[in-house]
Order: structure tokens, then sequence, then C-alpha cells
């Protein structure tokens, strides 16, 4: 899984440049949107233990306690500039939306409480969360493809775009690293927690199973529809000048590279990858596994079947629980 690295990359790779919707307040403290007002990223507070967040996301049903939306941030509700602490009693989880309404002061204490005493994932009765799922592998479908697998779907440079976790609760958890053309970094999110990117230019729309981001009057950049499997996804990704646009049925790959076909495959263990020093697209193993599986079959749930069959089979092989 790209997890924790994802996120330093591209936290560390950033570039904040005066065009840009980003400022650091004071060195070494925080980054906050020019416009808003928004905190984006902390960093004078060391992070949220990882005990800590499974609680907190499993007290809300895994999404914001107010709302329900799956993409979280972790609230102090006794403020970590008032106290230094993890304590869960006095932490909630919130979406980042609402959770700039809570720091900006619009959210009583006594209505953060309540929202945390009765989330409403668990009012609604989906205490499994927005994003859960029946099956036991991750498979998605890219143009007239499947991948299976767990973890990075497309690369540029070495550096994840898109990732997909079954967290062992059966959550599907998502890791995805937004971009503008001109390379600043729109949205951070890793394993379902929005790390860095301001919420207030995106449109959000979910229910069970399916949430679309798009952001104000322009085209979607991600939309995740699991009511069926495998998976579709529809994504606008740049990073590098490169733009890969990920459909259920297109796979468009424009910019540095621009030239990529692949058909009827099932990809086990494998992600897109493109090099645009190199100005090349390959296919490339999960390196955890060191090897991928290419299932061609003309039957579309045949080949599913194989694939997962061939993932489970490679992650017995190598000792990863599946
Ligand atoms: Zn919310």
């Amino acid at each position: 899984m790209a997890g924790p690295t994802l996120a330093r990359r591209h936290l560390e790779s950033r570039r904040l440049t005066r065009s840009h919707a980003f400022r650091r307040a004071r060195p070494n403290s925080a980054i906050v949107c020019c416009r808003t007002g928004i905190v984006l990223e902390r960093k004078d507070r060391p992070p949220t233990p990882p005990d800590i967040k499974l609680l907190l996301r499993r007290e809300a049903g895994f999404g914001c306690c107010r709302c329900g939306f799956p993409f979280i941030q972790y609230h102090h509700i006794i403020e970590y500039s008032d106290e230094q602490h993890f304590r869960p009693e006095d932490m909630m989880t919130l979406c980042p939306n609402c959770h700039s309404i809570a720091t900006m002061g619009a959210m009583p204490e006594a209505a953060q409480r309540e929202y945390k005493r009765h989330p409403r994932n668990i009012r609604r009765r989906f205490a499994e969360g927005m994003l859960h799922v029946d099956q036991d592998y991750c498979a998605i479908s890219i143009g007239d493809n499947q991948f299976v697998g767990d973890g990075s779907f497309v690369q540029v440079d070495g550096q994840s775009l898109l990732a997909l976790h079954l967290s062992d609760e059966g959550e599907l958890e998502i890791s995805l690293a937004l971009h503008d053309q001109n390379d600043n970094l729109l949205l951070l999110i890793e394993n379902n927690e929005w790390i860095t990117g301001d919420p207030s230019p995106w449109d959000i729309e979910f229910k069970y199973r399916y949430l679309k981001l798009r952001r104000r009057r322009r085209d979607i950049a991600l939309e995740l529809d699991a009511r069926q499997n495998p998976i579709e996804i529809r994504a606008d990704l740049w990073k590098s000048g490169q733009n890969i646009k990920l459909g259920p049925r297109e796979l468009l790959i424009n910019g540095v590279v621009n030239e990529f076909r692949m058909h009827h495959l099932c990809l086990v263990a494998m992600s897109v990858s493109i090099d645009t020093e190199l100005e090349i697209a390959q296919i490339q193993p999960d390196p955890r596994f060191g090897s991928g599986i290419l299932i061609s079959w003309p039957d579309v749930p045949e080949r599913l079947r194989r694939g997962r069959d061939a993932w489970l089979q490679l992650k017995s092989r190598s000792g990863t629980s599946p």
C-alpha cells in the first residue's frame, strides 16, 4: 500500500506558489487557505495515533459524525492549542467542510458532542460506513480492462495518484492525489483521511457506496461507484504535465506520454505507471509481490473470477493476509 509514503512524498514535493491557495502561517506551524483561513495542514502537533483514529472512525460509523461523508479529519473538541491531548472522548471525526464549520466557531461544543454521541451513519444504520463493500478483494473497471489488487493503480514518476485498499472491516479506503495542470496539489486523501486541500472549491455528492467530487463549474475529478463489482471509477488526474483520464469505458493518456493501449485484460497486482522523463507508460507489478498476473479471457465475469482467484493465491503465497 502506498499509504503514508504517498502523503509524505506529496507534502515534501508540493510547491507553495503565490497563485496557490495555500500559505504557511508561520514556520513549522500550519498551512492555511488564503481565501477561507481554513487550516489545511498542521505542522505544530504530532499526528493522531493510529489506534485513536480507528477507535474514532468505528464509533462514528466510518464517516463524518455530522453528515456521514466518508473522507474525514480528526477534530479536537477540546482544542489541541488549549491542551495537548489525543483523548478519544474529546475528539471526533468530521469531514473537511464540517470541520471548517467547527474550527471557525459556528458549531458550539454542545452541538459537536451531540454529533459525536449520535453520529449520522450510526443513526442511519450505516455503522459499517458508506463505503463498506461485500467482496473480499478490490476490483475496478478502467476502460474495457479490470484491475484486481490492493494498493496503487495509477502512478506518475513513482508517485501514486490513486490507490484502493480494503480494510479489515471491509471498508473501501481511497488514497488520492489531485493536482492541477500546473502541478499544484489540490487535494490529498490518504486511506479516507482528508490530509490536505481546501474543501471549499469542491462540490461533494455521496450516498451509500457512491461518491463524487467535482471542482465547481468544472469536470468531475473523482467519481466512485462501488454499488457493483468491479467498482467503477472516473477520475481526471494530472501530474508533471501528464493527464490520465480513467473511466469504466476509457483510459485516456495525454500530455508527455500519449500512446498507451490495453484491451480486454484483467491485471492482477499491477498498475499503470508513467515515467515523464523517459516518456513511457507501462504496466508495473506491485513491488510487494515482485510480479503480477495478466489474464486475457473474452468473457468478463469469467475473466474477473480468474483474476480474483489469482489475487487470493498471490496473497496467500506471499504470506500477506487476505
Ligand atoms: Zn461532514
